[in-house]
């Protein structure tokens, strides 16, 4: 394993090129140890232009492509980043701080499954048939699609590897050029990326990487040339993309926060599910958009189920992500920690309690807090409403199954949730009536390639991955004849 692997990525890529940065520098820091591990160089306004101009110039060659062809180089680049997943694995733990094992299965394993699937879906024949329509004459009806254009595509900083992936391999297999503009946070995987997509000679142009911050964000997000934003992040920067794009009527697809639930039903054996209910929202220190880190229990099943509870606070070990024992690593940066314990002050002195916690000593470095599980809030509570992002959760009993579902759809939130039921038909039942993108009925949780993924209401606009991800770079087009 290399460890202290730290991708030596001073360029950009623009046009299959690597090209010296002329913005802004950012320092990127290790989150667990504190040290500045890399300094890397943005682009400058006119990088963004180039890079934009690169993807139109390349587009008409790459949209003209066989979906065989294309579904060949986005394979030989998934061949490329296969040889490196042990660098990339490396790249992931020291800049995100995410643990090893989950890196491993969330990031490089998933990723990478899903870019393969993406590029066999390069060559899926879409046509639709539709058949006759006799008014005002007789006519013949075909759906075809044609590529969207050149994508902007932009992510946030918890999972860098399959949340690029998802964006670029579906943009790519619908025949669309890419600008990809990773955080500034966790900018390192993503221009490994650019390196390895040139060693995969993908044409020129047809993948772009630059780094920047909320300046580049706007350039890039609001460009003439772009013709779609796709955006992973938090809803507030969400809502600006949106007016950003709104200047050339780009189309977004917007993939933002959550505070999604987790509801045990009556009748439910919570000790057979408390401690992988916990260790799941607690995923990568709660630093993921569907951690379901609202938990809505049964009174009946209350008092037994922080009782089974404490099992799983015993196994959270906060600590050094490459430790394979430590299921939470560090809090990406100081604000953000500070933010987290700004929640549970906060609650506390709204009247709330700390019922389970991790009280282990704390490293000396890194960005680290302690996982708590919050109670006796209402559901207003602005720990209850607001998204963490923290290894914070939050439980409220309910008295029957209508008021479960009221409350697991109170927020301005519908990105996900999970059901736990005594029978799958019951956790069905509940699952239709809950306003959630994605609905897991007693555990599960794996993000398969070919099911959509998104949310609605401030979770965001559009779905990717699957066939859902594909079509939000493709266009319908509807050719008609005579007969
Ligand atoms: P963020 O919104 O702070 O930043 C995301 C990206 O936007 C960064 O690259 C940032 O540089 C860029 N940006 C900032 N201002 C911009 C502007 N005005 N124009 C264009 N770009 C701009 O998010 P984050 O803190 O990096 O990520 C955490 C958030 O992402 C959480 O809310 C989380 O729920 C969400 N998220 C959602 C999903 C999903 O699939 N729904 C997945 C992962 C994370």
């Amino acid at each position: 394993m290399e460890r202290d692997f730290v991708p030596d990525v001073r360029t950009l890529t623009i046009g299959n090129k690597p090209v010296e940065p002329a913005g802004e520098r950012w320092d990127v820091v290790n989150p667990a140890t504190e040290e500045v591990i890399a300094t890397v160089g943005g682009a400058s306004a006119d990088q963004v232009d180039q890079a934009v101009r690169a993807a139109r110039d390349a587009f008409d060659g790459w949209a003209a492509l066989s979906g065989e062809e294309r579904s060949a180089a986005i394979h030989r680049l998934a061949d490329v980043l296969e040889s490196r997943t042990e660098q990339l694995l490396a790249s992931i733990v020291n800049e995100v701080g995410t643990p090893v094992s989950l890196a491993e299965f969330m990031q490089v394993k998933m990723g990478l499954g899903h870019l393969r699937w993406q590029a066999d879906a390069a060559k899926k024949d879409r046509t639709q048939h539709l058949g006759a329509y006799d008014v005002p004459v007789p006519t013949m009806s075909d759906v075809t699609h044609y590529p969207v254009g050149v994508v902007a595509a932009i992510t946030g900083y918890n999972y860098p590897l399959n949340l690029a992936i998802f964006k670029f391999g579906a943009a790519l297999a619908a025949g669309c050029t890419v600008v990809l503009l990773p955080s500034p946070r966790t900018p390192l995987t993503t221009l490994f990326f650019g390196d390895l997509s040139r060693e995969a000679g993908l044409p020129d142009g047809v993948f772009n990487v630059i780094i920047g911050g909320a300046d580049v964000g706007q350039r890039l997000s609001s460009h003439p040339g772009v013709d779609k934003v796709s955006f992973t992040g938090s809803d507030a920067v969400g809502a600006k993309i949106m007016e950003q794009a709104a200047a050339n009527l780009s189309g977004v697809t917007l993939e933002l926060g959550g505070k999604s639930a987790n509801i045990v039903l009556p009748g439910c054996d919570v000790e057979d599910f408390a401690v992988e209910m916990h260790l799941r929202w607690s995923r990568n220190g709660g630093q993921g958009c569907a951690a379901l880190a609202r938990l809505l229990v049964h009174e009946s099943l209350y008092d037994r189920f922080l009782e089974a509870g404490a099992a799983a606070f015993d196994q959270m070990k906060v600590g050094d992500p490459w430790d394979p024992a430590t299921n939470i690593g560090p809090m990406i940066r100081p604000d953000h920690r500070e933010r987290v314990q700004g929640f549970i002050d906060g609650s506390l002195s709204d009247g709330g309690e700390v019922l389970l916690s991790v009280d282990d000593p704390l490293p000396d470095k890194g960005y680290f807090i302690n996982p708590v599980l919050l109670g006796g809030l209402p559901h207003t509570a602005r720990a209850v409403q607001q998204e963490i992002f923290g290894p914070v959760a939050v439980i409220l009993p309910f008295r029957d199954t209508d008021e479960a579902i009221r409350l697991a759809n109170d927020t301005a939130f519908g990105l996900a949730a999970n059901v736990w039921a005594p029978d799958l038909a019951e956790g069905r039942r509940v699952a239709e009536r809950l306003r959630a993108g994605t609905v897991w009925i007693n555990g599960g949780g794996a993000m398969r390639p070919d099911a959509p993924f998104g949310g609605s209401g401030r979770s965001g606009i559009g779905r990717e991955i699957g066939e859902w991800g594909i079509h939000e770079y493709l266009e319908p087009r509807h050719i008609q004849w005579r007969v």
